[in-house]
């Protein structure tokens, strides 16, 4: 179901505008209105979902497919040398729009992304304590459907 007062839904509905990128029965893509490089893209699943937690599995695949593909495009174009594929899922987590999305960032040899020099100032350690619940909790949700 359409949210009225989502911003993405909107988009889907081409209630707001957007520069579409690519559009099929299940997903849309666009511009970011707020591109940190040139070309970045928001990919959407047209149906509702508030994030990663309660898309179904294959609307969640409908999109990351989507995201290989234009991740494919813009390299094989020569558009970019690469690309960074990434969700934020949850407020924590900076996500803003709460309709599930795939940021497609396009990637340059000597733009100013820096993600490594930003990854290696958190390195931390994790403790096994962490990793042994993720695991437990993974086994019991393994046939939950979830
Ligand atoms: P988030 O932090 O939730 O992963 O990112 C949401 C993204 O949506 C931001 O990068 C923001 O610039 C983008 N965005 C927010 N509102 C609009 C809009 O109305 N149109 C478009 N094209 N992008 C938007
Ligand atoms: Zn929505």
């Amino acid at each position: 179901m359409p949210e009225r007062d989502c911003i993405f839904c909107r988009i889907v509905a081409n209630e707001i505008p957007s520069y579409e990128v690519y559009s099929d029965p299940n997903v849309k893509a666009f511009l970011d209105i707020n591109p940190i490089a040139e070309g970045h893209v928001i990919v959407v699943p047209k149906e509702h979902f508030q994030g990663v937690s309660d898309a179904d599995p294959e609307s969640f695949l409908n999109v990351m497919d989507a995201a290989r593909r234009i991740s494919l495009a813009m390299v094989k174009s020569s558009f970019a040398e690469g690309t960074n594929i990434f969700i934020a899922n949850g407020s924590v987590a900076d996500q803003t729009v709460f309709h599930l999305h795939v940021h497609v960032l396009p990637r340059r040899n000597g733009d100013d992304i820096n993600w490594n020099q930003w990854w290696q100032s958190k390195v931390k350690h994790v403790s096994e304590g962490v990793m042994s619940q993720i695991r437990q909790t993974l086994v019991e949700i393994e046939g939950e459907n979830l």
